[in-house]
C-alpha cells in the first residue's frame, strides 16, 4: 500500500488547505495511506507529531478555508544536507516515499533536490547504521509531485498558481473601497500590491479597477515616467475625473532597477499635480481570508492529479508540477518550470525587460 505525503511551504496561500483537502481524499480513494506533514520541510524535519496519518473526515470543510491548516515554514535545516538526511530517515521510518509539495518556487526546488540526493541520503542511511540495506530497499525511488501555491503568479509554464485569484479579488474589493473615499474627496490613492518580481497582481488590478497607472517589475515605466505619469493623471483629471488610482508591486522599479516606491509616487502627485494624496500598503490582507471559487477548484483539481501523477512515476519520469494551461490541468517538468520562472528573474536583473515579459504570459506583451 502506497503511502503518500502531503505538505504546504513556502508563503501561505489561499486555496492551500482545498489542496491538501483533495491530495488526501484522493490518495484515500486511490487505496494508499494519506500523511500530512506540518510546518513544511521544518516538519519533515522534525518527524514526530508533525507527520500525520490523515483521514478522511480530517480535512472535512477545508475546502473553504484560508491559509494552510497544516502550517507553513521557511525551514533552514531542509537547505543543508543534514537536515535533508534527517528527514529522510523520518520518512523511510514511516515507509513514505512520496511527497505532494504545495509551494512556491523554493519549496519546488528544494523538492527535486531532495528527489536527486535520495538514493545517496538512503545509502548514508545505511553506513551510518541507522537503517538496514532490506529496510530502505522498498523505499529506492522517491516521488516528488509539486503543486504551485502562491498569490504572485509567478511560476512560468502556467496560467494561474493556487491563491493568485483569491489575492487579486482581494485587492479589487480594497480599491473598490478605496475608490468610494477617493471620489468623495477627489483623492488620488497609491496602492502598493504584493510582489517582488512579478506584476501579475499589480497588472491585473489595474485592469480590473480601471486605474490610472500601474508599476509592475517586468515593464518598468519609461524613462521620463515621472512627467509620463503625471501628464496621464492630469490628463484623466482634465477629462472628469475625480479620483486617482496608482497601484505599485513591492518590487517596481525604473529602467536602472532603481526602487519605485509609493511615496516617491506619492510626492510626485502631490507636488506636480497638485492633488491631495494618501498611500495605501494593502499588506498581507491580500494573503488572508476564504479562496475564491476558482481557486478552490484549481486545488481541487491539481491535488487529485497531482495524485494520479504520484500513482504514474517510475523512476525514469522526471518530477512533474500541475499546472493548468488554457483550461486544462496538465502536467509538466518541473525543473523546467523553475529554470523558466528564475529566467525571469534573472532577465529583470540583467535589464533585458523584453525577455522578462516574454518568460511570462501573454497578458505582459505590449
Ligand atoms: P514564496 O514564493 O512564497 O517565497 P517559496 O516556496 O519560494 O515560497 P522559499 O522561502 O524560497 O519559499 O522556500 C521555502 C523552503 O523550501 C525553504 O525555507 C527551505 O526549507 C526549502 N528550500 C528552498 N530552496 C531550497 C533549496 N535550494 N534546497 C533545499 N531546500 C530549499
Amino acid at each position: 500500500q502506497k503511502r503518500i505525503a502531503v505538505m504546504t511551504s513556502g508563503g501561505d496561500s489561499p486555496g492551500m488547505s482545498a489542496a491538501v483537502r483533495a491530495v488526501v481524499r484522493q490518495t484515500l480513494a486511490s487505496g494508499c495511506v494519506s500523511y500530512a506533514i506540518y510546518e513544511g520541510y521544518q516538519g519533515l524535519v522534525d518527524g514526530g507529531d508533525m507527520i500525520k496519518e490523515m483521514q478522511w473526515e480530517d480535512v472535512r470543510g477545508w475546502i473553504s478555508e484560508g491559509g494552510t491548516l497544516i502550517g507553513t515554514a521557511r525551514c533552514k535545516a531542509f537547505m543543508e544536507r543534514p537536515g535533508r538526511l534527517t528527514a529522510a530517515n523520518n520518512m523511510i521510518e514511516r515507509g513514505i516515499d512520496a511527497l505532494v509539495i504545495c509551494g512556491g518556487d523554493g519549496s519546488l526546488t528544494g523538492a527535486d533536490k531532495f528527489r536527486a540526493e535520495w538514493p545517496s541520503l538512503l545509502d548514508e542511511l545505511v553506513s551510518s547504521g541507522k537503517r538496514t540495506e532490506e529496510g530502505v530497499k522498498p523505499y529506492r525511488h522517491l516521488n516528488i509531485v509539486g503543486l504551485v501555491g502562491s498569490i504572485d503568479n509567478d511560476l512560468s509554464s502556467t496560467d494561474a498558481t493556487i491563491g493568485c485569484y483569491s489575492s487579486l479579488q482581494r485587492i479589487c474589493q480594497a480599491i473598490d473601497y478605496i475608490d468610494s473615499t477617493a471620489f468623495s474627496h477627489q483623492r488620488a490613492f497609491v496602492v502598493e500590491v504584493m510582489g517582488r518580481h512579478c506584476g501579475w497582481l499589480a497588472l491585473m488590478a489595474g485592469v480590473s479597477c480601471g486605474a490610472d497607472f500601474v508599476f509592475c517589475p517586468e515593464n518598468p515605466p519609461s524613462e521620463n515616467w515621472e512627467s509620463e505619469m503625471c501628464s496621464i493623471v492630469r490628463k484623466h483629471r482634465e477629462l472628469g475625473k475625480r479620483k486617482t488610482i496608482v497601484i505599485v508591486a513591492e518590487g517596481a522599479h525604473d529602467r536602472n532597477l532603481n526602487h519605485i516606491s509609493p511615496t516617491m509616487v506619492k510626492d510626485l502627485l502631490t507636488n506636480k499635480v497638485g492633488l491631495d494624496t494618501r498611500v495605501t500598503t494593502l499588506g498581507h490582507v491580500q494573503r488572508g481570508g476564504p479562496p475564491c471559487a476558482y481557486d478552490r477548484m484549481l486545488a481541487t483539481l491539481q491535488g487529485v492529479e497531482a495524485v494520479k501523477a504520484v500513482l504514474d512515476s517510475t523512476p525514469e519520469t522526471p518530477s512533474p508540477v500541475i499546472c493548468i494551461v488554457e483550461n486544462k490541468i496538465v502536467r509538466k517538468d518541473l525543473m523546467e518550470a523553475i529554470k523558466l520562472t528564475k529566467e525571469v528573474a534573472a532577465n529583470i536583473e540583467k535589464k533585458d525587460f523584453a525577455a522578462a515579459m516574454k518568460g511570462r504570459d501573454a497578458e505582459f506583451e505590449e
